[in-house]
């Protein structure tokens, strides 16, 4: 048995894996289309605007807007939503494009600087400039 607090209505429920209730997650999928539409139509709305218009409730836009589903182009949703790595306001998602960028470059470094060191260099036939090297590395291993 999984209890948690619902995201949105606060009430605890078993959860199967998301962090909203049933009742509400029904309410989002319901809802999500409106505040789809409304923004298609209106790209440049705030949050609040969004909710006013719609009557959808901010936390309900919200957790579209952190899921991914739904996109607002003003970053400017009321500081409710920052990347949580630099904490700079976003318009959707938990990162914004920057941070993004340099998880994706540090994950590729790390799978690079996972290789195994590379013994070959040894059997490199040793000219002048290499010798000396050549010497340090059969004297280590
Ligand atoms: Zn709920
Ligand atoms: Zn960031």
């Amino acid at each position: 048995m999984n209890i948690i607090q619902c995201k949105i209505c606060h009430k605890p429920f078993h959860s199967i894996g998301g962090n909203t209730c049933p009742d509400c997650m029904a309410k989002i999928d319901r809802e999500y289309s409106t505040v789809r539409d409304y923004i298609y139509d209106n790209p440049n709305a705030k949050i609040d605007d969004v909710s006013k218009e719609t009557g959808v409730e901010k936390a309900v836009i919200l957790h579209l807007l952190k899921d991914g589903r739904l996109k607002l182009s003003s970053p400017d949703i009321g500081g409710a939503l920052v990347c949580y790595i630099c904490k700079k306001p976003i318009s959707s998602g938990r990162m914004c494009e920057e941070c993004k960028a340099k998880v994706a470059l540090t994950m590729n470094k790390n799978i690079e600087g996972n290789k195994p060191p590379q013994p070959e260099q040894k059997d490199l036939k040793a000219s002048k400039h290499t010798a000396k090297m050549h010497t340090d590395i059969s004297r280590r291993g």
